[in-house]
């Protein structure tokens, strides 16, 4: 029977309970295969300011272009695309962000991409693909907190 609004009600989110994950520094969000970390002008501001250096020389020596937008570039490691800013020397076992404070929209969101929250399959499948196994660990993330995510984290 179609509900008495007509259908209007929306349904809640497969995720209305909220979702654990807890990131276990492994760094594989950041490499795998080739990808591409997009920014905005105002996220290479900060991400030149962090490292103390000019947007140009910024933009010259950690992005690259890609079609008609710029992404961070990639170091290839061991047959991994590691991002540029990927750390995996200074704690030993683990990869981290090495302009942590920084990081662009993109970084801050993850898991909470659109594609990602689609279903949940869609997060299993990202779980596995990546690997992740931050995904289903850990801290409970509530409703509102991975819909800002979602919103861009703003
Ligand atoms: S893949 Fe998951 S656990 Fe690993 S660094 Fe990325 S978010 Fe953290
Ligand atoms: S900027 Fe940092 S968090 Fe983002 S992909 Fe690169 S290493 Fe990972």
């Amino acid at each position: 029977m179609d509900s008495i609004d007509g259908g209007l009600t929306a349904k809640p989110a497969w995720y209305a309970k909220g979702l654990r994950f807890e990131c276990t520094q492994c760094g594989n969000c950041c490499s795998g295969g080739p990808g591409a970390v997009w920014f905005t002008l105002a996220e290479e501001e900060a991400m030149a300011k962090e490292l103390e250096l000019t947007l140009e020389v910024f933009h010259a020596r950690y992005t690259r272009r890609i079609g008609a937008r710029y992404s961070l570039k990639e170091l290839l490691r061991n047959g991994a695309h590691d991002c540029v800013f990927l750390d995996r020397d200074t704690q030993p076992g683990k990869a981290i962000c090495s302009i942590y404070h920084a990081r662009p929209t993109q970084c801050r969101t993850w898991p909470w991409w659109s594609e990602v929250m689609e279903s949940p399959a869609a997060w299993e499948d990202t779980k596995q693909r990546t690997p992740c196994p931050g995904m289903n660990k850990g801290t409970l993330h509530s409703l509102v907190e991975i819909t800002i995510g979602l919103s861009g984290g703003a």
